[in-house]
């Protein structure tokens, strides 16, 4: 290993990456949700007549269900309605719907004049937050790589948590120096068994003859198993 860490460039991302190791939970989860979160904030508030997005929004017929409702979740009416008057015009535009006369008009049946409903309605692309989150994600995890080579950092991944199972499975993917693979096999072992041994605490204190003593530190060990295992991404 490179015992210098001068010869790294030392940019922001590595600063942030190394206060995140400090906090719970895998360190790609941690950053991939930040980014996801920082974007759907700066969204909200500033980016919304942003035309690249809007381009991608068009193509993509919105964000994926999850994303929406994380988007929901973070406010602002008039940004989502802007969002979905636009989708339904473009929707209910097409065979002149909204000129017809009649109360409520008569909607398109023919296979012929579906046709281009069903282009309004069809997605062409994925989701732009999706790829947003994918493209993070895939950043962190190479910079997670590199930047343990600078043994600062190398000390800081040891002590932490270390990633979870399917960031350390996307890990096994990618080119990693030996060295540099053998720590993160380290650290993801002992993380899994400190949970397991924690784990069979509880089922032991779960059994009635023992039920009298007091939990510990393994109180939420239950919890901390599901992010090892499963990840950040889902949690609310
Ligand atoms: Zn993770
Ligand atoms: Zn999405």
């Amino acid at each position: 290993m490179r015992s210098d860490g001068k010869m790294l460039d030392k940019h922001n991302l590595f600063y942030e990456m190394k206060e995140t190791l400090g906090m719970d939970g895998c360190p790609i989860c941690g950053m991939t949700r930040k980014a996801v979160d920082s974007f759907i904030e700066g969204m909200l508030y500033d980016k919304i007549n942003d035309h690249g997005l809007r381009d991608a929004l068009v193509k993509s017929k919105g964000f994926c269900s999850d994303h929406s409702w994380q988007i929901r979740r973070a406010g602002n009416p008039l940004a989502h309605t802007l969002i979905y008057a636009h989708f339904l015009e473009e929707m209910l535009t097409v065979g002149s719907y909204l000129q017809k006369k009649d109360n409520p008009p008569k909607a398109p049946f023919t296979a012929n004049a579906m046709r281009p409903v069903l282009k309004k309605l069809k997605p062409e692309a994925a989701c732009p937050l999706c790829i947003y989150r994918d493209d993070a994600e895939e950043r962190y995890l190479r910079s997670l790589v590199h930047f343990i080579q600078d043994q600062d950092f190398a000390l800081q991944y040891k002590a932490s948590s270390g990633v979870c199972r399917l960031h350390f499975l996307r890990i096994q993917k990618l080119f990693c120096p030996r060295d540099i693979k053998q720590i993160i096999i380290d650290r993801f072992y002992r993380t899994a068994y400190r949970l397991y041994l924690e784990l069979e605490e509880i089922k032991r204190k779960n059994d009635y003859r023992f039920a009298s003593e007091e939990t510990g530190e393994e109180r939420d060990a239950w919890v901390r198993a599901i992010s090892f295992w499963t990840g950040d991404a889902g949690r609310k």
